[in-house]
């Protein structure tokens, strides 16, 4: 089942990562091609076997070669050595490339796939550069540590802009600014006065500011009333996980990563080490962000037909373990198999 990789096409950098990453990204690019999607997919290796190989950041020279020539990552989960001196890839990814808009849309698939928010359709949009994931750590005392949480105008006004224009292009009513500005005045206090800038020059957009802590209350108890939302790095990554795991699972909610010049698309879930290679991982939330890449790379056609298929299979009651139930599932697939059957229905 391993695909056959073109040699023509756009091109596109793509890593099998650790854990159920080879089986999650075979599953996907076999979808993706039997599509049509035209790819000239050029693999690296990151993440374990790098770190384990000595290089410290996880990822070697070629591998950079690579992503600076196709200028967008296709990247399956990895592990993260726990503790130790290892960085976090991802993190450097994101800084070296510009990746300074974080994408990640939750979406209750109501009735097929168990939730109790039916109506669920929220896009967070994560600055993805600075705050608390700066990096910028040290220690003042032998019992005291420091994090220095960077928040800039420039920054903010990227993020703030691009949340409203992506919400423009897709039709959307509501941008919603979660920061807590109460407390840190300054650095949060920036980023809602430039939501508060920004936001008039798009009048046909509800725009509303909350505190991060009863926006998340909201979030998990009515995600229905939310459309986009725009926040800080750090507030953004936890705030996805739960909006991921509120519309049903963790399982299928896809990320794109996108800078002025280069954009990576991943799932939002990791590695999953306790279910590796035993073809039972749900391949849709890497399937969905090769959808987004896709489009992102002007092939909107093989993305819309991809969506579609995926759509007919769920809606066939035809779902991986992480999703089924008895009362609303037909049939229990294994990776592969749930593979075939989006190819079956293209
Ligand atoms: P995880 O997301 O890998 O797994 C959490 C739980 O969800 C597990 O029970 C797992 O079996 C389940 N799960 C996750 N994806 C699934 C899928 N596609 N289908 C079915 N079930 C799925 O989180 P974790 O266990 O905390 O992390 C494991 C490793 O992944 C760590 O080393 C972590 O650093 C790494 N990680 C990597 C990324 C990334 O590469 N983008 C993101 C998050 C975590």
């Amino acid at each position: 089942h391993t695909p056959h990789i073109p040699a023509s096409g756009t091109p596109v950098t793509v890593s099998f990562g650790d854990g159920i990453g080879p089986e999650i990204m075979q599953a996907s690019l076999r979808v993706m091609l039997a599509a049509g999607a035209h790819l000239a997919i050029e693999p690296i290796t990151v993440g374990e076997s790098v770190y384990r190989s000595g290089h410290a950041a996880g990822i070697t020279d070629d591998a950079w070669e690579s992503l600076r020539r196709t200028k967008v990552f296709f990247k399956a989960p990895i592990t993260t050595p726990q503790g130790g001196g290892y960085k976090s890839l991802n993190v450097t990814i994101r800084k070296t490339l510009g990746l300074y808009a974080n994408l990640r849309p939750t979406v209750a698939y109501h009735p097929v796939v168990a939730t109790r928010h039916p109506g669920m359709d929220v896009v967070i949009v994560r600055e993805n550069e600075e705050d608390l994931y700066g990096g910028i750590e040290h220690r003042q005392t032998r019992d005291v540590y420091q994090c220095l949480k960077l928040i800039s105008r420039p920054g903010c006004e990227r993020i703030v802009r691009y949340a409203f224009e992506y919400a423009r292009a897709h039709g959307r009513h509501k941008v919603t600014c979660l920061t807590k500005d109460n407390i840190m005045k300054l650095t949060d206090g920036l980023f809602h006065k430039v939501f508060d800038e920004i936001a008039p020059a798009y009048p046909e957009i509800t725009a509303e500011h909350m505190i991060i802590d009863i926006g998340a209350a909201r979030l998990a108890d009515s995600p229905e009333r939310f459309d986009v939302i725009v926040t800080p790095n750090l507030y953004g990554d936890i705030l996805s996980d739960i909006a991921a795991e509120v519309a049903g699972s963790v399982g299928l909610a896809p990320s794109a990563n996108i800078g002025t010049h280069c954009a990576m698309f991943e799932a939002v879930h990791g590695s999953a080490p306790d279910i590796a290679g035993q073809d039972i991982a749900n391949p849709s939330g890497l399937l969905l962000a090769g959808v987004m890449m896709l489009r992102h790379i002007g092939q909107a056609e093989a993305a819309d037909r991809i969506h579609n298929a995926w759509l007919a299979t769920i809606e066939a009651g035809i779902h991986t373990a992480d999703i089924f139930s008895p009362d609303l599932s037909v049939q229990k697939v294994g990776t592969t198999a749930f593979a075939d059957a989006v190819i079956a229905r293209l």
